[in-house]
Formats: C-alpha cells, sequence, structure tokens
C-alpha cells in the first residue's frame, strides 16, 4: 500500500483510508466510525461535511480558482480580509494570506523585523519565546519554538530564540501556587531582555493556550498583562501564535480576548479554513504598518498561493457560518460540561493528573502518582498506545505531551469540533471512559475505574 504519508503507522496498526466525514464523525473505507474528539489536528472546527462551505467552494471555483497575488486580488480575499478585522480586537486591520500555521508564524516574524528596519533600526533581528511552544515547522518558525523534540535534528540550522519557561502551573518551574506567585515566569522575560539587550530583539511569541506541545496549557490571570508591559516597556512587539486558539476554538474570535491584551501582530490558521482549504494568515495591527507603508509600502514575504481566491471564499464561509449559528457563543457552555463529565472521569482513573484549558480545547495531563504529580516514564510511550487504543474504540484524541527536560511527556488534547452538540458530548466521554479502562486494564498494574 502506497502511503502519502511517510510516518510510521501507530503500533504497527494500518492508517485507515477515511471514505466521508459528517458532523463530527469520520468513516474508513471499511465503515468504521470516529468521533473525532481532537477537529484532526484541532482543525476541523465546524465538523465534516458542512454543505454552506461546500457550495461556497465550488461558487468560487467556477467564477476563479486562482489569481495571482502580486498581479490581482479577488473579492474574496477582500471580503475575508475586511471581515477579520471587523471581528478581531484592537486595530488589527492589515491581514496577510498565507497556506498554513508555519508560514503564518514567518511571515508574522518577518514583518516584525521589517518594522524595525523601516524605522531605522536594523539591530532588532530576535523572536523570543518560550520552552514548550511550537509555532511550526519551517525553520524560522521551528527557531521561534520550544519544543526540544522537533527541534532536535536541526539545531546547526535553528537560531536559539527559546528563552522564558512557559506558565506550566501544574509543575510550576518555581514551585509556586498561581494564586500569588507574582507571575515570575513573566518577569523572566525582563531578565532575558536586559541580558541580550533590547535593541537585539524584535519580537516576542506566545500562544496564549499551549497546545500541541504542552496540551492546553493556561496561564494564571495577569500573567499576559506581565508580558505586555514588558514588551511595550522594552520596544518589543508582542506576536500571539492564535493559529491553534483562534476562529473560536476558546470561545472568543481571538484567545487573548480572555485576558484583555492587544497583540501587535496574530498569527491565524487551522479553524481559519477549518480543514476545508489550506489558508492562514498574518494580522498586523496599524502601528506596526504604519512605519511599512510609509518606508518601503511592499511587505517582504509572500508565496504563490497567498489568498488564493478558492481558500479565501472558504474561510469566509467559516466566518459567516460561526457567526449565522451563533457558534462562538455556545463554546462556553459547552466547555464547561465537557471539563464537567472530564473530573467525573478523573474520580474513576487516578492517572488523569490534570485538567485544563479553555473552551474546546481541554489538556489532560497523565501521571503515575497523582499524589506525587510522578509523570510516567517516556520510553513507555503512554500516549500514544492510549491514542490507539481510542481509535480502536471509534474516538480520536491528539497527543500534545512534548515536555520540558523530560518531564510531561504525556498529555492530550480533547478538542472536538465547535459545533458539537451536547448528547455528543456524552458519546464522546462514553468512548473515552471504554478506552480508559481498556488503557488501564492493559498497561497500569492496579485496576481502576
Ligand atoms: N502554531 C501553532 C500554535 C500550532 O499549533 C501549529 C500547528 N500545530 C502551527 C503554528 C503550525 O501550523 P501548520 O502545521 O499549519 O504549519
Amino acid at each position: 500500500m502506497h502511503q502519502t504519508n511517510l510516518i510510521k503507522p501507530l503500533l504497527g496498526a494500518n492508517y485507515p483510508v477515511i471514505d466521508y466525514g459528517k458532523g463530527i464523525y469520520l468513516y474508513d473505507n471499511e465503515g468504521k466510525e470516529y468521533l473525532d474528539a481532537s477537529s484532526g489536528a484541532i482543525t476541523a472546527n465546524i465538523g465534516h461535511g458542512v454543505k454552506e462551505i461546500i457550495d461556497a467552494m465550488l461558487e468560487q471555483a467556477k467564477r476563479v480558482s486562482f489569481v495571482y497575488r502580486s498581479q490581482f486580488t479577488s473579492d474574496a480575499a477582500e471580503k475575508l480580509a475586511q471581515k477579520i478585522a471587523e471581528l478581531t480586537i484592537g486595530d488589527l486591520n492589515w491581514c496577510f494570506f498565507v497556506n498554513s500555521g508555519s508560514e503564518a508564524t514567518e511571515t508574522a516574524m518577518k514583518i516584525a523585523i521589517q518594522h524595525w528596519q523601516e524605522k531605522g533600526i536594523h539591530t532588532k533581528q530576535k523572536v523570543l519565546s518560550r520552552w514548550m511552544s511550537y509555532h511550526g515547522i519551517t525553520l524560522g518558525a521551528l527557531s521561534m519554538s520550544g519544543h526540544t523534540g522537533r527541534r532536535a535534528r536541526f539545531i546547526p540550522l535553528l537560531e536559539d530564540f527559546p528563552v522564558i519557561h512557559p506558565p506550566y502551573c501544574y509543575r510550576c518551574p518555581y514551585n509556586l501556587e498561581a494564586s500569588n506567585c507574582g507571575h515570575v515566569c513573566a518577569q523572566e522575560l525582563d531578565t532575558v531582555i536586559k541580558r541580550i539587550g533590547a535593541n537585539q530583539i524584535a519580537a516576542f511569541i506566545a500562544e496564549p493556550i499551549i497546545g500541541a506541545s504542552g496540551g492546553a496549557i493556561t496561564p494564571p490571570k495577569g500573567y499576559y498583562k506581565v508580558i505586555k508591559e514588558i514588551c511595550e516597556k522594552n520596544d518589543i512587539l508582542f506576536i500571539a501564535d492564535e493559529v491553534m486558539t483562534g476562529f473560536g476554538r476558546t470561545g472568543a474570535m481571538l484567545a487573548c480576548e480572555h485576558w484583555d491584551i492587544e497583540p501587535d501582530i496574530v498569527a491565524l490558521g487551522k479553524g481559519m479554513g477549518a480543514g476545508y482549504a489550506p489558508i492562514a494568515a498574518a494580522l498586523v495591527s496599524e502601528r506596526v504598518m504604519k512605519p511599512i507603508l510609509a518606508g518601503s509600502k511592499i511587505v517582504m514575504s509572500g508565496h504563490t498561493l497567498s489568498a488564493n481566491p478558492q481558500s479565501c471564499a472558504v474561510a469566509l464561509a467559516v466566518l459567516e457560518y460561526l457567526e449565522k449559528n451563533e457558534i462562538i457563543k455556545e463554546v462556553d457552555k459547552k466547555s464547561v460540561y465537557l471539563i464537567e463529565k472530564l473530573e467525573k472521569l478523573q474520580d474513576n482513573f487516578p492517572f488523569i493528573g490534570d485538567i485544563r484549558g479553555k473552551g474546546l480545547m481541554i489538556g489532560l495531563e497523565f501521571v503515575k502518582d497523582r499524589e506525587e504529580k510522578t509523570p510516567f516514564p517516556r520510553e513507555l510511550q503512554l500516549t500514544q498506545k492510549l491514542i490507539q487504543l481510542a481509535q480502536n474504540c471509534g474516538l480520536l484524541i491528539y497527543p500534545a505531551g512534548a515536555g520540558i527536560d523530560g518531564i510531561n511527556g504525556d498529555s492530550v488534547l480533547i478538542a472536538p469540533p465547535l459545533t458539537i452538540t451536547i448528547p455528543e458530548i456524552d458519546e464522546l466521554i462514553k468512548r473515552l471512559q471504554v478506552t480508559f479502562q481498556l488503557f488501564s486494564n492493559k498497561y497500569l498494574s492496579v485496576r481502576e475505574g
């Protein structure tokens, strides 16, 4: 069998061939049903097979599928940019369309550097970030990422950007309590800036909630205010990587809204095309664009398929679908229900150490001993085993434990399409319970549940 994907099948199992998708379910060519509790890679935010999106795509295809961005724009691209500007906080009025989250964060990085160059400051070239963060797989994006596993092979090609600890309260690097920690891990940024020199640093990039490499690591109240103040004081731009959190995933259009902060640049992706088409974007505020518009007037970045009309038509239809069906407004209610059910599971399964996150981006961290928060030995690869068991049970969940210094190898994300209904959450929990029971019986010596 030829696979387009060269990743070794998990634990020797074959990759199922998906035949079709409907709502929160996928069906393979042998008729097996999978409840997509991870929206693929936190992408299929409105579920599969939505007619309005397919219609919009077809409509655009009938008119024109491709125009080259430096020759033409399109109705779809213009309307999408306009709508995004309307729906996002602050004055993020400039929209640079690309095709993946990695391109979006790299574009954000380049625009930040160019912003300072246009002001005559050519030394500001670094983009600092946090360990345990993930900003993409291309070399610039990977340079900003604190995902040690994904960096390892390419270290000589990467800049060594990440600098500060993440706000990982479950395992606070300073052994403090979130309620009165003084946000020491955010204050670290100030110390690091002093060491490196603010004149070397263009921007600081952060995922408002850390997704792929931590499992929904959510900062305590006040954390981002401290970060933002430090950035402003030092003339450093703040880039919010909302590739995973954006487009309603956490119950707001942008997760930054939860902490009332206005980023200078935002990277979007994943849920933007909701899996129907590849599209991502860097949103840029007026203040960041100003010197560029007064200077060279052109952003030194772009791809052949940037602002592809068909992808733009899809993203516009996704936004209209979210609005028309008031989907983002309903996320909080569903989140409360899902967390309550997960907490009940936690009562029965002591290996669930932590439940965290916001909206429909919930992380579970697994531990050998809940009291001591002892992680499982990484070589056991328990997350991979759990995910395979879940898949066998017709449930898709997402691995999210990159670890930091060898700690926290075992986390997953539960992030179903935002369109999931309450009875469908019950079904998700039912399948998760069966999975946990099998996992417990098969891999953990003490029987639970
Ligand atoms: N940033 C974040 C926060 C992400 O979660 C991801 C993907 N997991 C990326 C960037 C990279 O996106 P892509 O895989 O589309 O390049």
